[in-house]
C-alpha cells in the first residue's frame, strides 16, 4: 500500500508516520529527514539544500524528486509500500510521483490530508524536539521524553530544528498555502483524498486510520 501524508508543517505527519510504521510494514520516506541527513553529512546535495531548508523555502523539485525516485526504485520490491511524508509538496512533484509509482506498478492508495490550525501549529513546532539518532519526535509539553533531552527509544540526543522558530514557521506556512494546497485538489479529483483532523492526538488518528485501512481491505498483507 502506498500512502501520502499531506498537510501543513506541524500537522503531525511525522509523528503519525512513526506510529503507522510500528503498526504495519510500510517504509517511511520523509524528504525533510532525508534532506537533513544529507545536510548533516555535508554532501553536495546537502550543501545545495541547506539555504532553502533553513529559510523555510522549498528545495527545487528536481532535487527532491531524484531523492525519492532513487529510494522507491531501490526499495520498491522489498517493502510493503511507502508512506510519503512531506512529499509531494508541489503539483510538479505530485505528477512526478504518479510516474514513479507507475514505474514500479504499485499505485497510490490514499492521500491523507491532515488539516491543522495556525495556533496549534506554532505551539507544536516551537516545542518540538527531534532525536538526532533515530528521528523520533517529542514535544516538551505534550509528548516529553522520560529523561530531558534524551530519546526514550535509542538514548540519542534531542535537538530543536533550526527552522522551528516562529518566523520561519510563518514563512513555511505561506509556502505551504501557495504551493502545497493546490495538490490537495489534484488528489481530490483522483478520488484518493481522505481528510484527518490534524489538531487531534496522533494515537487517535492512528486508530481512525487503521479502521479505514481495515474497512478497505488494505491490511491483508501486514
Ligand atoms: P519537513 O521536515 O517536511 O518540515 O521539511 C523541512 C524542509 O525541507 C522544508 O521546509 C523544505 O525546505 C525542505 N523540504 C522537505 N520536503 C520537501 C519537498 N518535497 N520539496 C521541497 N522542499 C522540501
Amino acid at each position: 500500500m502506498n500512502v501520502i501524508l499531506l498537510g501543513p508543517p506541524g500537522a503531525g505527519k511525522g509523528t503519525l508516520a512513526h506510529l503507522v510504521k510500528q503498526s504495519t510494514s510500510m517504509a517511511h520516506l520523509s524528504t525533510g529527514d532525508i534532506l537533513r541527513e544529507e545536510m548533516k553529512n555535508e554532501t553536495d546535495l546537502g550543501k545545495e539544500a541547506k539555504n532553502f531548508v533553513e529559510s523555510g523555502q522549498l528545495v527545487p523539485d528536481e532535487l527532491v524528486t531524484k531523492l525519492i525516485a532513487h529510494r522507491v526504485t531501490s526499495n520498491g520490491q522489498d517493502s510493503d509500500g511507502f508512506m510519503f511524508d512531506g512529499f509531494p509538496r508541489t503539483t510538479g512533484q505530485a505528477e512526478d510521483l504518479t510516474g514513479i509509482l507507475e514505474g514500479i506498478k504499485k499505485p497510490l492508495d490514499y492521500a491523507l490530508y491532515m488539516e491543522s490550525t495556525l495556533p496549534v501549529i506554532i505551539q507544536r513546532l516551537s516545542g518540538r524536539r527531534v532525536c538526532r539518532k533515530c528521528g523520533h519526535v517529542y514535544h516538551i509539553k505534550n509528548r516529553p521524553p522520560k529523561k530531558e533531552g534524551i530519546c526514550d527509544q535509542c538514548d540519542g540526543e534531542l535537538y530543536q530544528r533550526a527552522d522551528d522558530n516562529e518566523e520561519t514557521i510563518r514563512k513555511r506556512m505561506d509556502v505551504y498555502l501557495q504551493n502545497t494546497k493546490p495538490i490537495i485538489e489534484y488528489y481530490e479529483r483522483q478520488g484518493m483524498l481522505r481528510k484527518l483532523d490534524g489538531d487531534k492526538e496522533a494515537e487517535d488518528l492512528l486508530n481512525e486510520l487503521m479502521k479505514l485501512f481495515d474497512a478497505d481491505g488494505k491490511l491483508n498483507n501486514h
